[in-house]
């Protein structure tokens, strides 16, 4: 019997507020430990949390643009349970009415589109940070109450490349339109899977198993993975499939058993009584919607539709918003879409990776500059080594325009009939041989000249001017000499 793999992932994002979700401390956790604490984010007795507009209007914008509903009426629930990093033993989330629900994302994996939907996307309360060493542990408080916005998809994922494209296609969606820094390094991002495997044909999914805290592309593929084996493999030797929660170590690349679970966690829901039910009205989530940037994979159909850019071209630049943007100028600035996506994809990408610059903000040519030199090029003003080797020089800092020094260092391709001429006498003069040749009709000699003249310019002859100058010296008609390149 044949069995497919069946991957659901839930992704919490951080929403990039100036202050917590039910109060006004600040939003920051890098802070010394327990300064960005007050009695609400503390679950004193007798305090009383407020929504913080911001946030949810964060999360609507997220959800938006994971093309998901807004309903009209949503409330918050208790989610109860015990732990060191929650001080009020309950975290503040959504239960049956969440803010956003059926959306989807559309993925491409090797060539072929799919759809992943989501379930929900709703807001809830981050916790606390637990730190553990050999003796102690201890807990900073700082990030307990950072808005989350948690992400539900359906079980629609069949592979671990599947998952990848899935949460790769979520973190560039949610940073393009700016709600999360979505870092998955220091945690902004992180993502929990689901994962069973059924008999092909079969609808009831198999008994489930987690991994949690994945928190990089590469993790969530292994993970997924290696926990995919075991469960292939239980399943194919007819053993009892436990509901097991795994973790996964990045510096390993090996998942580990966290706990088996005998029965569903029963959280006892409730509804937040402190807390408004918050009725959305359509204006609002206009409002919102019209706040939404141009998304990824929209604009990777404009670029190719717009710029008639290649497929891998537009997606090169579809994963890097400033980047995209970049290639944007320089295209509009010369009018020339194809060589600015070819700089931009290869020269410019190479200098940053080479220089270790991050961003194309701290890149030290602008796109109005880089369009000059591109223009130089297109307009056979200099040909592409001397390009390249001015295009470093202004990665190296140089400031004056590609126009600029192309002039005052006489870079530019010859075209001044008077230098090729002279240059054309000389070699006359010290090769009788060819020059009888072609006075005497071989006009294909007029190459060997042409070859003669670009070797005595330093290769910055302009082969046109030069075909014209020959053509005249020799009385022949430069359609001829054309005709003959
Ligand atoms: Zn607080």
């Amino acid at each position: 019997m044949d069995y497919e793999i069946v991957i659901g992932l839930e992704v919490h994002a951080q929403l990039l507020t100036e202050t917590k979700i039910f109060c006004g401390c600040r939003n920051k956790f890098t802070h010394e430990p327990n300064t960005n604490v007050c009695p609400v984010c503390l679950g004193q007795p007798g305090v009383l949390p407020v929504l913080n507009k911001k946030a949810f209007e964060l999360g609507m914008k997220g959800a938006l643009a994971l093309n998901c509903e807004i309903p009209p009426r949503t409330k918050f629930d208790r989610k109860h349970y015990y732990y060191p990093d929650l001080p009020k033993n309950y975290q503040i989330s959504q239960y049956d009415l969440p803010m956003s629900e059926r959306g989807y994302l559309d993925i491409n994996v090797d060539g072929v589109e799919k759809r992943i939907g989501i379930t929900r996307a709703h807001l809830e309360e981050d916790a606390g940070k637990l730190m553990h060493s050999t003796d102690s542990s201890v807990v900073d408080l700082n990030r307990t109450g950072t808005p989350l916005l948690e992400i539900v998809s359906e079980p629609d994922m069949r592979s671990g490349a599947e998952a990848k494209a899935y949460l790769e296609l979520l973190k560039l969606t949610l940073e393009y339109v700016g709600v999360s820094d979505c870092n998955m390094e220091e945690g902004s991002l992180r993502c929990d899977a689901n994962i069973s495997v059924r008999p092909f044909g079969q609808k009831e999914l198999g008994t489930k198993n987690e991994i949690k805290n994945m928190n990089s592309f590469k993790g969530v593929e292994i993970a997924l993975q290696l926990v995919a084996e075991k469960l292939f493999d239980a399943t194919k030797k007819g053993e009892k499939i436990e509901q097991v929660t795994w973790g996964y170590s990045i510096e390993k690349q090996k998942i580990f058993k966290m706990r088996v679970k005998e029965e569903a966690n029963d959280y006892r829901y409730f509804p937040e009584p402190d807390l408004p039910p918050v009725e959305v009205s359509r204006e609002w989530v206009e409002q919102v919607r019209a706040t939404l940037p141009e998304l990824p994979r929209a604009k990777h159909t404009r670029f190719m539709d717009e710029y008639s850019l290649s497929d891998y071209d537009a997606s090169v630049l579809m994963q890097d918003k400033p980047l995209a943007a970049y290639f944007e100028d320089v295209a509009k600035a010369s009018g020339n879409p194809k060589d600015s996506a070819n700089w931009v994809i290869n020269d410019v990408a190479r200098e940053m990776k080479e220089r270790n610059i991050s961003g194309i903000s701290a890149f030290p040519v602008k796109p109005e500059t880089l369009a000059e030199l591109l223009a130089l090029v297109k307009g056979n003003t200099i040909n592409m080594p001397t390009a390249r080797a001015l295009f470093a020089r202004l990665v190296q800092g140089e400031t004056a325009s590609p126009k600029d020094i192309v002039e005052k260092e006489c870079l530019a391709q010859v075209s001044d009939s008077g230098a090729l001429k002279e240059a054309l006498e000389k070699i006359v003069a010290a090769n009788p041989k060819q020059a009888a040749e072609i006075e005497s009709g071989k006009h294909q000699t007029a190459m060997w000249f042409v070859g003669q003249i670009m070797k005595e310019m330093k290769g910055k002859a302009d082969p046109q001017s030069v075909t014209q100058v020959i053509a005249e010296r020799f009385g022949i008609d430069p359609g001829l000499l054309q005709k003959k390149k």
